[in-house]
């Protein structure tokens, strides 16, 4: 037969090689990569306002809640109540302030947490790193990786534990803030009639804050049903963030994206749906997800210190740094011990930085090519498994961890509809068209993630305006001016916490969100015990920091220019203004030490204190 006079003619595989063609891969990806390519990069989105407008309404809080205008004046303002907005407000009781006000548009604390409770919801970043102040509330998660529930559970924990449900206010749109100079104030207007004074805010919006829908034609026209996972219709679907879809049992639905949240939602509507579809772009890199029940004889080994410690060790491995050892040992670091291992086994090592790009790309290879090799064993229908194969180097989209996401596909009620890297054509009346067919829908789920690389207040849905009137946009027209991320100059006495960039670049968003939050309750306690009217970053400093940003942003670029379209690299351009507005590109704890330095000089060194 065919097939035995071909094996028999194989040569014997040399055990040492690579297993695979580097540049057949390189041209690989590229062609991928060049595939998807939309000039219109960013403008392909739908913006969420206006008649997709209902896409925001909170499905979560009983309709009807009313209160009287709030016409009052607080010391510091929090507007945000996800974990950016609570550390920051605990680490500002843990300074010694008590006059806080934290406003949200949410129904309580949780923010990310609080929006995203579809079915499957769950971090894949380790727990015991992910949960901040683990030791100060004493609580262990039950888990390795654990549940979008037992999250939202802990931010409300810290909430209660820091006293923030004191003088709070849910379900309150910020619509306006105004620096009134006279009073040296900010005036905070809210769709709830409120005019709040604040001597300081501190703006922890979050950065996927605002969902956004495909830029494709006939969104408004679909007659089914349609929501986006970040406000996830239970009421419709029937059972909960654990799944147990039983509304769906008749239905044909539809999702739409395949990036971390459809890749944890897909196998519970997979088993509730009559039929689902799976419309995809681009494939996510599915390794697996090794979670295991918290062992309590661990916990007993735990000294004081442990959580900082732990959360350290990830942070600088995950940044390429030497660790002895790797404490959390997952899928995120598992490339960087490869590496090393890799200088390790060699008698003379070349450490030169283009040695290690080339290292660093192998390992990449190696990786992707063992997520490549996973979909064929689990997923049955060749042409699927093909489908769902990622082209383009680890990092440039987020890697997904997922055990159950790859077997859905092997259901006889789901299909995967891949667009070839192009997108759905259209959404009808009646359903999605992909290639000129139709798929028929009662429900269409968008998980097309959120605005990325947007206008501050695009994202935020309010303007800011600073001394003289200048709009924060206007202000950031021509790219983000801060310092440290936090301060901008002609906005005194308002700060931002990780909303934007420029601050110090993690895998795990909580730990910089710790290490920035603890920053900025150290400056607004000095500027309150210095009585100052108004603390301000000056021009000059604010300069200095842009041209680092500028001048640092080089390798980033060239590494992001070379990946496939994605909301890490302005959907495929990365020009000069993303590199202005990324992140500061020392490693974690190269800006963690530049935080650290400036607050032991203890001079608020670049800001203007007015008293
Ligand atoms: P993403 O932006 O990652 O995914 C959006 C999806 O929509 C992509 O697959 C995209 O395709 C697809 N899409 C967009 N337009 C079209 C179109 N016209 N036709 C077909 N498909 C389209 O959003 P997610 O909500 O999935 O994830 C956002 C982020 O949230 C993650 O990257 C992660 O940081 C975070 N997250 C974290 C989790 C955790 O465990 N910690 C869990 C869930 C989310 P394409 O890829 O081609 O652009």
């Amino acid at each position: 037969m065919a097939t035995e006079d071909h094996d028999s003619t194989e040569t014997v595989p040399d055990r040492n090689a690579p297993g695979f063609d580097a540049e057949v891969l390189r041209t690989k990806y590229r062609e991928e990569r060049d595939k998807r390519f939309r000039a219109d990069a960013n403008d392909q989105y739908v913006e969420v306002k206006g008649e997709y407008a209902r896409y925001l309404d909170d499905p979560y809080v009983d309709p009807g809640f009313e209160r009287e205008p709030l016409t009052d004046e607080v010391e510091v303002a929090v507007i945000g109540g996800g974990f950016g907005g609570i550390l920051t407000a605990a680490r500002l009781r843990d300074e010694g302030v008590e006059d806080i006000r934290i406003i949200d548009s949410a129904g309580d604390f949780g923010g990310t947490w609080y929006w995203n409770r579809y079915p499957g919801v769950a971090c894949d970043i380790e727990s015991y790193i992910y949960l901040p102040l683990l030791e100060e509330t004493g609580y262990m998660p039950k888990q390795k990786y654990v549940t979008g529930a037992e999250i939202l559970e802990h931010s409300q924990r810290i909430a209660r534990k820091y006293d923030l449900y004191r003088d709070v206010c849910f379900q309150t749109k910020v619509t306006e803030l105004r620096w009134d100079e006279d009073a040296a104030r900010w005036v905070i207007s809210t769709n709830r009639g409120d005019r709040i004074k604040a001597h300081y805010v501190c703006m922890a919006l979050g950065v996927l804050n605002k969902p956004k829908l495909p830029g494709v034609p006939g969104i408004e026209k679909f007659k089914g049903h349609a929501f986006h996972a970040s406000r996830w219709d239970f009421a419709y679907t029937g059972g909960d963030s654990d799944g147990n879809l039983t509304g769906l049992r008749s239905k044909r639905v539809g999702i739409l994206g395949t990036g971390a949240t459809a890749v944890q939602c897909v196998s519970h509507v997979g088993e509730a749906a009559e039929h689902l579809y799976v419309f995809q772009r681009t494939p996510s890199s599915i390794d697996a997800k090794n979670n295991d029940a918290t062992d309590p004889e661990w916990v007993k080994t735990l000294k004081p210190g442990w959580h900082q410690h732990r959360m350290d060790n990830f942070q600088i491995l995950t940044a390429g740094g030497y660790q002895a050892e790797d404490l959390v040992n997952d899928g995120w670091t598992e490339i960087i011990r490869k590496l090393l291992s890799m200088f390790q086994q060699e008698d003379d090592p070349d450490v030169s930085p283009d040695a290690a790009m080339k290292k660093m790309e192998t390992a990449d290879f190696e990786k992707m090519e063992q997520i490549r090799a996973r979909v064929d064993s689990v997923v049955k229908d060749k042409t699927t498994a093909e489908a769902l194969k990622p082209f383009y180097r680890q990092f440039c989209k987020r890697p997904c961890f997922h055990n159950e996401y790859l077997p859905t596909f092997n259901r006889d009620n789901v299909t995967l509809v891949d667009t070839q890297g192009k997108g759905v054509e259209r959404v009808t009346e009646k359903g999605v068209v992909v290639d000129g067919r139709e798929y028929e829908l009662d429900c269409l789920i968008y998980a097309s993630g959120f605005e990325v690389g947007t206008d501050y207040t695009q994202r935020a849905d309010y303007q800011i305006y600073g001394r003289g009137d200048q709009t924060l946009t206007e202000k950031w027209a021509d790219g983000l001016r801060t310092l440290h991320g936090m301060h901008t100059h002609g906005f005194p006495n308002c700060f931002f916490i990780m909303s934007i960039y420029q601050s110090g670049f993690t895998v795990n968003f909580t730990h910089m969100l710790n290490e920035s939050s603890k920053h900025l309750a150290y400056t607004i306690k000095r500027a309150i015990d210095k009585d100052a009217r108004t603390v301000e970053v000056s021009e000059e400093a604010e300069n200095e920091w842009v041209d680092t940003i500028i001048n640092t942003a080089s390798f980033g670029t060239e590494f992001q220019q070379s990946c496939t379209p994605s909301y890490y690299n302005n959907e495929g351009q990365p020009g000069e203004a993303s590199q202005q507005n990324g992140f500061f590109f020392g490693t974690p704890g190269e800006f963690e030490k530049i935080l650290h330095d400036w607050r032991t000089d203890g001079e608020l060194k670049g800001l203007d204190v007015n008293q």
